[in-house]
C-alpha cells in the first residue's frame, strides 16, 4: 500500500529529507515515484539492506546512508550511473562489491566505521574519485590498484591494521592529504610524494624511522632543515617489533647510542629490498638487479620531477605514465611486474639517482627533531645509495662542500648490523 503523503513528497521533490524516520527497508513509493530524485539522505535509520530495484533512482547522485544496519552492498549499485556522492559510514559492511568500480562519476566514497577487510581490486576503474574515507575499519593490505586512482585527493585510512602503504602510493598525481593516523606501519615509503602533501600518521608506535628523503619533504613546510626537524607527530618511534609477524622483511638492528636515545630499535626495510648492506660492506649489486636498474632506466618513460629537500639537495622522483607493456612481452611476468611496480627508491647520490629495486647501501642517521610541545628528541632516519661506491662519493661529496652543506649525514650517522634477512 503505497502512503499518499509520501507519494506526493517523492512526486514533488528531488531532495528527500529522510534520517532518522525508522526504515526498515527503503519505501515502495521511491521506487514507483522516485526516478527523478537526486539526493536521498537515510541517516540514522535501521536499513539492513538495499533492495534490487535501487536501479530505478538512475537520477540519484547523492546517497547517505550513514548509521544503519547494512552488512552489504547489492550488487546493483553499479546501477546508479549517475552517483556522484555514497555515504556508507557506521554500517556493517565487511566489503565492497567489486560492482562498485562501475560508478565512472563517483567522486566521494566515505565507508568510516564498518569492518572492511578488503578494498575492490579493480579500484582504479573509478576515475572520478577524489575523496576515499575509510576510518576505522579492518584494512591491512591495500590493493597496489588504488595507486592507479589518478584524481584521488584526499586519502583517510586512520584507525585501520595497515602495516605499510603500497610504495607507488607516492606518485598518486592529486594526492594532497593522507591520513594513516592509528595503524600498525612498520614503515613508510622510500621516496618522497610527487605532490605537496599533508601527511598524517600519529599513533603508529611501530614506526620506527623515517626515510629520509620523506622526512625532509614532510618537515619542510615548518620551517625545517635538514639537521633540525619539526615533525608534527606523536606516538610514533616508540616500541620494539615483535619479531614473528615481518618474517619477509630485512630488519635493522640500531644498537643503544648515546647520540640519540638509550634503546636498541628495529627498523623494518621495505619488503621489496631483500639486500641491505653497510657502507663498507663487500657485496655488490646482482646481476639480477642491475639488469632491472639499466632496462628500467632505459625504457620507462616517466617524467622526472624535483624535489628539493634542502637548500642544495635536489631529489628526482618520477611521475608515473602508463606504459605499453604488451610491446615488450619478451619479459617474464614477474620481471615486468618488478619494473611496473617501479623501483623503492633511488640513489641519495644527487649525481647518480640511480633507480633501487632489491639491493641498497643503507646509512642509519639521528636527526634532531623539536616535537610541537617543544620537547627535543631524536628521530632515525635512512638514506639509500645505489652502491659502496656512491656511499663513499657522497661522503668525499659533503665534504667537499663543506662549509656549504646543510647536513653532515655522514659524520652523524649510526652503527647498524642485520637482524633477520630472506
Ligand atoms: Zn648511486
Amino acid at each position: 500500500m503505497m502512503d499518499p503523503d509520501m507519494a506526493r513528497e517523492v512526486q514533488t521533490k528531488v531532495i528527500l529529507h529522510w534520517n532518522y524516520r525508522g526504515f526498515k527497508e527503503l519505501p515502495e513509493e521511491l521506487r514507483i515515484e522516485g526516478e527523478h530524485v537526486k539526493e536521498v539522505y537515510l541517516k540514522w535509520n535501521v536499513l539492513d539492506k538495499l533492495p534490487q530495484w535501487l536501479g530505478v533512482l538512475r537520477s540519484l547522485t547523492n546517497l547517505y546512508l550513514y548509521g544503519n544496519m547494512l552488512e552489504s552492498l547489492p550488487k546493483e549499485i553499479e546501477e546508479l550511473h549517475s552517483l556522484v556522492i555514497l555515504d556508507v559510514s557506521e554500517n556493517h559492511l565487511s566489503s565492497l562489491p567489486e560492482n562498485i568500480c562501475k560508478l565512472h562519476y563517483l567522486s566521494v566514497l566515505i565507508a568510516t566505521n564498518n569492518k572492511l577487510s578488503s578494498l575492490p581490486k579493480d579500484i582504479q576503474k573509478l576515475t572520478s574519485l577524489q575523496t576515499l574515507h575509510l576510518a576505522g575499519n579492518s584494512l591491512q593490505i591495500l590493493p597496489e590498484s588504488l595507486c592507479q586512482c589518478q584524481s584521488l585527493e584526499d586519502l583517510c585510512l586512520d584507525r585501520n591494521n595497515l602495516l605499510c602503504l603500497p610504495s607507488q602510493i607516492v606518485y598518486l598525481p592529486r594526492l594532497n592529504s593522507l591520513s594513516v593516523s592509528g595503524n600498525q606501519l612498520i614503515y613508510l615509503p622510500a621516496l618522497p610524494f610527487t605532490t605537496e602533501i599533508h601527511l598524517n600518521f600519529n599513533e603508529n608506535p611501530c614506526l620506527n624511522y623515517l626515510p629520509f628523503p620523506l622526512g625532509c619533504q614532510i618537515t619542510s613546510r615548518n620551517g625545517s632543515n635538514a639537521d633540525h626537524w619539526y615533525l608534527n607527530c606523536f606516538g610514533c618511534f616508540l616500541r620494539s617489533l615483535s619479531d614473528s609477524t615481518y618474517l619477509k622483511n630485512t630488519i635493522l638492528h640500531v644498537p643503544p647510542s648515546s647520540m640519540w636515545q638509550n634503546e636498541a630499535m628495529q627498523l623494518v626495510m621495505p619488503y621489496e629490498l631483500n639486500h641491505v648492506y653497510m657502507p663498507g660492506s663487500a657485496q655488490v649489486p646482482s646481476l639480477y638487479e642491475m639488469t632491472l636498474r639499466t632496462v628500467y632506466t632505459s625504457l620507462y618513460h616517466h617524467i622526472p620531477q624535483n624535489i628539493k629537500l634542502t637548500r642544495k639537495h635536489i631529489f628526482t622522483t618520477f611521475r608515473k605514465l602508463k606504459f605499453e607493456w604488451e610491446r615488450y612481452q619478451i619479459f617474464p611476468s614477474s620481471i615486468a611486474e618488478q619494473l611496473r611496480r617501479g623501483p623503492v627508491t633511488i640513489c641519495f647520490h644527487p649525481n647518480c639517482q640511480a633507480p633501487i629495486f632489491k639491493y641498497a647501501v643503507v646509512w642509519v642517521v639521528p636527526v634532531n627533531n623539536l616535537t610541537r610541545s617543544g620537547q627535543e628528541i631524536s628521530v632515525l632516519t635512512v638514506v639509500y645509495f645505489c652502491s659502496q661506491n656512491c656511499s663513499l662519493l657522497y661522503e668525499k661529496y659533503e665534504l667537499s662542500n663543506l662549509n656549504e652543506s646543510e647536513v653532515l649525514l655522514s659524520q652523524s650517522r649510526t652503527e647498524w648490523k642485520y637482524v633477520q634477512t630472506l
